[in-house]
């Protein structure tokens, strides 16, 4: 016996997600907050963990959590949140849910790539819209793909990753009306993007979910993501959600950290400013080509994109290669916004490879 002969041919033919091995090095290819906790908040935190009950299962509606969410992020009265474990299940579930025969789950490109490898494994055939040279929508090839293709559901990643820039919001209206189905608004550099979201319009558009993470805000490790949407539309997603799907150290450390959410948003503030000083000073460096940023990462083009990639590396710095994953990123790394000790590390790495490439 043999998985050819039992595994469905179109996970044979998947590659698995690659996760590169960061030890040891300046890690700036995630998308992770720096900064941990402050000391004292750490200690209360451990407090707290040593005392969580985890000989029992977790609240399955997580109802203390969904209040702080609630509350924390001025969620619309009328609207009903669902949870996953990262914000990466609650695609999951939202293709699983959605995956009739032949349904289409859309997305523009260079997009987050597990809406495509997500839409693969759930069975639901993947689209996906080019955006145009300078990483705008593409409203009039997005348009025909709606009528052409009639997508279940649209995803669109506001600010989006890997370019780190925000849609025209009147376009993303308009794919809203035009849309056949429903239009997924991925959050996840929410906290970076300057107070630009479509939490307010939810109320206003029957096909709007808004999805949002954690994970970018500082708490990658606990893996919480939460959809906001019509309780129509929830209530049939959570059907989908296995039943203790946020652990029991999760919601408590959750908790505890949305209740001083400002923490969190101070570290998000430091963030920003230090990536207005990273941006000025990749721009500087001759050849190199930084986009506008409305996340903590920054996606720049520059000369044998792959060679610097790999130099980085070799002198202790990880950043993400893009060279090679869209023709639209030829020549393009993605760096996440370090502390300035990182950045500092980063750029002088940077500046080495570039001379001796030059
Ligand atoms: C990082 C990221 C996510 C995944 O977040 P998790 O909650 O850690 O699973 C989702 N969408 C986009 C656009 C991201 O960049």
């Amino acid at each position: 016996m043999s998985p050819e002969q039992l595994i469905r041919p179109e996970i044979l033919r998947l590659a698995a997600y690659h996760v590169a091995d960061a030890r040891g090095m300046v890690k700036l290819d995630a998308m992770e907050n720096p900064y941990r906790l402050p000391s004292e908040m750490a200690a209360e935190l451990s407090t707290l963990l040593a005392d969580a009950p985890i000989n029992r299962y977790p609240d399955p509606r997580a109802e203390a959590l969904r209040a702080v969410l609630r509350r924390a992020f001025a969620v619309p009265d009328g609207l009903e949140l669902l949870l996953g474990n990262g914000s990466d299940e609650l695609i999951q579930i939202l293709a699983l849910a959605l995956a009739r025969p032949g349904a289409v789950l859309l997305s523009v490109e260079p997009s987050f790539v597990m809406y495509r490898l997500i839409a693969e494994f759930a069975g639901m055939r993947y689209v996906g819209v080019p955006l145009t040279p300078d990483f705008a929508l593409d409203e009039g090839a997005l348009l025909a793909a709606i009528a052409a293709h009639r997508p279940a559901v649209i995803f669109l990643a506001y600010p989006n990753n890997p370019t780190g820039n925000a849609f025209d919001a009147a376009a993303m209206e308009r794919i809203l009306r035009a849309a056949s189905g429903l239009v997924v608004v991925d959050e996840a550099y929410h906290a970076f993007a300057g107070g630009l979201s479509f939490l307010d319009a939810l109320p206003h558009h029957d096909n709007l979910l808004v999805m949002r993470t954690l994970s970018k805000l500082g708490l990658a490790g606990l893996r919480l993501g939460y959809l906001v949407g019509r309780p129509e539309w929830i209530a049939q997603f959570d059907k989908l959600r296995l039943p203790y799907n946020v652990n029991v150290l999760t919601q408590r450390a959750a908790v505890y950290a949305l209740e001083r959410l400002h923490v969190l948003e101070d570290q998000a503030g430091r963030i920003v400013a230090e990536r207005g000083r990273l941006a000025a000073a990749l721009s500087a460096l001759p050849g190199v080509r930084v986009y506008d940023s409305r996340a903590n990462f920054l996606l720049m083009r520059l000369p044998a994109a792959s060679e610097v990639f790999e130099g980085l590396k070799r002198r202790g710095v990880l950043v993400k290669n893009l060279h090679g994953a869209h023709p639209l990123l030829a020549d393009c790394l993605r760096v996440t916004v370090g502390t300035p000790e990182e950045n500092a590390r980063f750029i002088a790495a940077l500046k080495s490879e570039l001379e001796q490439h030059a």
